[in-house]
């Protein structure tokens, strides 16, 4: 067997730490999957060293024997290497979550030598009402399409050669002071290709762009940043394969209800002879009327919660809560009439027009002192 160093194909640091060996491992993998590059011999011997290198550092004591005694030691602990090919996958499957069929399904990596990602975003915006009930929605999206005349490379006749700026590594590195850093090529755009000659009929884009109708169900209580993924509605691949769509809701504010994830809050005007009367007012919740006790002495922005009158999480099903909270409200102004009842009121605890109510007076004495 080929000697190699376990931290060098990871390109990791000898004291990596696991978590950093994991995402080292998960990068080299992907990018030496077999699915990736087929029929290619060097990626898979690749493949198989990234894996290799993955089980024995991934492993507390092999990494310790590796890291005493290098390979030579693995070998007579017992550690043989013989039997390792047939489970590659197995590891790779339990990295990545298995259920490994093409990279579709991982939200749709771009390969490659794609021009495009396989999926597609979108946002949609909904009412309040539409995000709270639910709802159908026709859209209209526009997707690319692998172009047939150059089959998606953007070249003439499909002739394309590797990128000369990046040599077909699709990413350029360059230094500043101690540090190199690398990033995708701007040349090739990361495909690590480039075309001989452009296709005129996509101008070297490699596909076109298609409108597509269509309706969608929306679930009962997206909110913002709620993603929909709508199946086989992305971008169409050369091979006539389409990815998904990913639909991000957008929620219109409501000139009423304030909504904090799944609780409904709605400002309630009490008027200002309530706060002393107290009393039953109904009020418009989601789905129906609420009736609303005031009790005597109720507080501006006081809160009353009805439980479960809130909105249905779009996720466990439950509902939240709809709040209530009290706004005192006062009169513009008084007619002659209400102005005499007030002061009658008034004048029946005890106080008299004009004059601080008794609580306060030993206050404006004080005040008066610190006035001299
Ligand atoms: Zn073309
Ligand atoms: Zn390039």
């Amino acid at each position: 067997m080929e000697e190699f160093d376990y931290y060098e194909i990871l390109e990791i640091e000898r004291n990596a730490s696991g978590e950093e060996i994991k995402k080292a491992y998960r990068k080299m993998a992907l990018k030496y999957h077999p699915d990736r590059n087929p029929d290619d011999k060097n990626a898979e011997e690749m493949f198989k060293k990234v894996n290799e290198a993955y089980q024995v550092l991934s492993d507390k004591e092999k990494r310790q024997i590796y890291d005493t005694y290098g390979k030579k030691g693995l070998e007579s602990s017992g550690f043989g290497f013989g039997d390792m090919e047939g489970s590659i996958f197995d590891i790779f499957n339990s990295v990545f979550g298995g259920g490994f069929g093409g990279f579709g399904g991982f939200g749709g990596a771009q390969k490659k030598n794609e021009k495009y990602s396989r999926d597609l975003g979108i946002e949609l915006e909904l009412s309040f009402h539409e995000a709270v009930f639910g709802c159908k929605k026709e859209i209209e999206i526009l997707y690319k399409s692998s172009c047939e005349s150059c089959k998606g490379s953007g070249a003439k006749d499909g002739k394309v050669t590797t990128c000369s700026a990046c040599k077909g590594s699709g990413r350029e590195t360059f230094s500043q002071g101690f540090m190199t850093f690398a990033q995708t090529c701007s040349k090739c755009h990361g495909s690590g290709e480039m075309s001989a000659e452009k296709c005129q009929k996509c101008s070297g884009k490699g596909y076109q762009e298609k409108q597509e109708k269509f309706e969608i169900k929306i679930p009962e209580g997206v909110d913002n940043q709620n993603q929909i993924r709508v199946q086989g509605r992305g971008n169409q691949m050369p091979d006539g394969s389409r990815g998904d769509l990913y639909v991000e809701i957008v929620v219109q504010e409501d000139a009423h209800f304030i909504r904090h994830r799944n609780d409904v809050y709605l400002e309630v005007p009490v008027f200002f002879t309530l706060v002393m009367l107290g009393g039953t007012i109904k009020i418009p919740a989601l789905t129906k009327e609420l009736e609303l006790k005031i009790p005597m002495g109720v507080k501006d922005k006081q809160q009353f919660i009805f439980h479960g009158e809130g909105i249905k999480s779009v996720n466990s099903g439950k509902r939240g809560n709809f709040i209530a909270v009290a706004n005192i409200s006062y009169p513009d102004k008084l007619d002659e009439k209400q102005r005499e009842l007030l002061l009658q009121l008034h004048q029946s605890f005890g106080y008299e027009e004009s004059k601080p109510i008794n609580c306060l007076e030993g206050l404006v004495e004080k005040i008066k002192n610190w006035f001299k």
